[in-house]
């Protein structure tokens, strides 16, 4: 048997759930958070804005001696802002200063000082965890665009005219660094429902059947703490329990099991990607990293496996 499998019983007890709570629906990256943290409908530069942001939506926790510490957080303009909203907030605040930020002729002309400061906290210095990685990524991603004369609105309308939209989104800005660099297409995936799901409606999906499983460590520390997958090995549980750096190989059990477990559940729940995904986004606040999951108010608290100590596999990378 594998290390890490999905729970068969477990993904039925979710399939059956989720399609009759009312609570798993599709986000339109918009709602709750215009002009601060996503554009408003319709707003200039908002397409360029997303299609560099998913690329970078990843790594925001730190780590020390071995073992995970504490997620990111940092106060910007006066709020304290985690992880993935503040990347969102930086974006939002350039954007509201220029609305052709993200255009790559703009981006051309940006030095790395220039970059750093768009992440800069209210002290001055930028906290994102993995900065060379991400200004790497911003390098080969502007070079991509340029050396192949293209921009994401063109990628985007060949989709569109395209006989498989999602399906030819995915292959085509698959090529792009910071999204081609992952197997399993997280930030990939990711960017096709935003870019779906906006009310600009950007991407005009017409089958949704090639869509696949968004895997980052939320959904890898939910998974594991609802038992949609189970750890078999003894020594890797123990290296979950006490959040210690795990090895490329435990990583990746971990994440195909989980995967295989999300697909099986869009599969039998009849739900989209983008609903799964942005219900066990919202659970991250339920079922966070430093304090005790709040299981009495979780709507999935009757079915849960309740491995409240169990915490994704703490890895570094910039898929996820
Ligand atoms: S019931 Fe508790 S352990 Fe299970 S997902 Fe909800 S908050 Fe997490």
């Amino acid at each position: 048997m594998s290390r890490v499998t999905p729970n068969p019983a477990q993904i039925d007890r979710f399939a059956k759930w989720m399609p009759s709570s009312g609570q798993v629906q599709a986000f339109d990256f918009c709602s709750g958070g215009e002009g601060v943290l996503f554009p408003p409908a319709g707003a200039a530069g908002a397409l360029e804005s997303f299609f560099l942001n998913a690329a970078h939506q990843y790594g925001f926790w730190y780590m020390e001696d071995g073992r995970y510490t504490q997620p990111m957080i940092a106060a910007v303009d006066g709020v304290n802002r985690k992880g993935s909203d503040y990347l969102f907030y930086c974006f939002q605040r350039a954007l509201n200063h220029q609305a052709d930020f993200f255009s790559i002729a703009h981006m051309k002309k940006m030095t790395d000082a220039d970059w750093d400061a768009v992440f800069h906290d209210d002290h001055g210095q930028n906290p994102l965890p993995m900065w060379p990685e991400h200004l790497d990524l911003i390098h080969q991603y502007v070079d991509w665009f340029e050396q192949n004369e293209s921009t994401p609105q063109a990628l985007i309308d060949a989709a569109n005219a395209s006989e498989h939209v999602l399906a030819t989104f995915l292959e085509l800005v698959g090529q792009v660094p910071g999204y081609r660099e992952d197997p399993m297409q997280k930030k990939l995936m990711l960017l096709a429902v935003i870019l779906e799901n906006r009310p600009e409606g950007f991407l005009r999906v017409n089958d949704p059947e090639a869509a696949v499983p968004i895997i980052d460590y939320h959904l890898q520390r939910s998974a594991l703490r609802t038992g949609l997958v189970q750890v078999h090995d003894d020594d890797l549980r123990k290296r979950l329990l006490a959040r210690a750096e795990v090895s490329a190989s435990d990583e990746h059990a971990i994440r195909e099991a989980t995967y295989r477990a999300i697909e099986a559940l869009v599969k039998q729940s009849g739900l989209s990607v983008a609903a799964i995904d942005y219900f066990f986004f919202t659970n991250r606040t339920r079922c966070p990293e430093m304090t005790a999951p709040q299981c009495e108010v979780c709507p999935v608290n009757d079915i849960c496996a309740h491995e409240t100590e169990l915490f994704q596999p703490i890895f570094r990378t910039t898929a996820y």
